[in-house]
């Protein structure tokens, strides 16, 4: 199959590496060379510590690597592909725009897909001619390492669009789930449901960060707590999906006082060296004074 894969971000770049892995070839498009380049060289580095840790087989790097070609022009990038994926930023104007130009470039039977995280699939179809092409492929990151792909169905979509989908994302074997397109689709929606209410909990004092987060590690296996996801994350991230499905779904999504100071505080999680939790070195070293005062342990 011949794929086209828009934006050499993190996602794209990291879409790009597995669909090539599965034997497909890819050309990766994004707005200046030096963009593609960076995004090539993550995807070699990427690779190469796959062969450092006898997960990835030289030849199979070499291969992957043969298969990928990257440009700045959008036209060589869509025009012979059977699938287009876009990857570029988060903005409804840009995955409206981006979709159109696709459409008038790539072959009239090619699915074009988007990875949005949060955007209406439904809104981003209504820009194509033929919207019975289109369908959300989402992703997580790290791509390579992430086996689960949301996809997810937009009003207009053709049951075909739906089948093909499902097959290439059986083939990068990856987890397909299907899911009708919705605010927060099943995963943002689920794991902000539990991060919302484990804030509310810390807001009535019930128990603290370590004391909600040890509750779902150790009593229903999650790999990470809600609160400390929450600040892995980012707490700006987590409170924009919420103000999102708040908007979309009602009150009960509506963000809690702690994580709106959170964020005016500056206090963003882990990537600035406190949140919930305080982070040094990519691990938690404490809780916040806040947050101690405020269940009052
Ligand atoms: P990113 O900022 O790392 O990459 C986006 C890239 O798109 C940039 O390199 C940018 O130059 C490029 N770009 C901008 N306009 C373009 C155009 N017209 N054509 C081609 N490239 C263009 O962003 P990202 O984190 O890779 O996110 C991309 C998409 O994936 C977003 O919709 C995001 O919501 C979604 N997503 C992100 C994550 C994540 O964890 N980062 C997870 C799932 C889904």
């Amino acid at each position: 199959m011949k794929v086209g894969v828009l934006g050499a971000g993190t996602m794209g770049h990291g879409i790009t590496q597995v669909v090539a892995m599965a034997g497909h070839d890819v050309v990766m498009r994004d707005i200046e060379s030096s963009l593609v380049e960076e995004g090539l060289e993550s995807i070699e580095a990427t690779l190469q510590g796959g062969v450092e840790r006898n997960k990835v087989d030289p030849e199979t790097m070499a291969a992957t690597l043969e298969r990928i070609d990257g440009t700045t022009d959008l036209e060589r990038a869509v025009r012979e592909a059977d699938l287009v994926i876009e990857a570029v930023p988060e903005d409804i104007d840009l995955k409206r725009e981006t979709f159109e130009s696709v459409e008038a470039n790539a072959p009239a039977g090619a699915i074009l897909a988007s990875n949005t995280s949060s955007l209406s699939l439904t809104e981003i179809a209504a820009a194509l001619d033929d919207p019975r092409r289109a369908i959300g492929l989402h992703f997580f990151n790290p791509v390579h390492l992430m086996d689960l792909v949301e996809v997810v169905v937009p009003e207009q979509t053709a049951r075909e669009t739906v089948d093909r989908a499902l097959e290439f994302v059986d083939g990068l074997r990856k987890e397909p789930i299907v899911v009708t397109d919705s605010a927060g689709f099943a995963t943002s929606r689920l794991g902000v449901a539990l991060g919302v209410e484990a804030m509310r909990m810390l807001e009535e004092g019930v128990a603290g960060p370590r004391e909600l987060d040890a509750a779902m590690k150790l009593g229903y296996n999650h790999p990470m707590g809600p609160i400390e996801l929450g600040d892995v994350v980012g707490l700006d991230v987590r409170l924009d999906i919420l103000e999102h499905l708040r908007d979309e779904l009602g009150e009960r999504f509506r963000p809690p006082q702690n994580l709106r100071r959170k964020v005016r505080a500056g206090n963003l999680g882990r990537k600035t060296g406190e949140g919930f939790y305080v982070w040094e070195d990519g691990e938690t070293v404490g809780v916040s004074d806040d947050v101690e005062r405020e269940v009052g342990r």
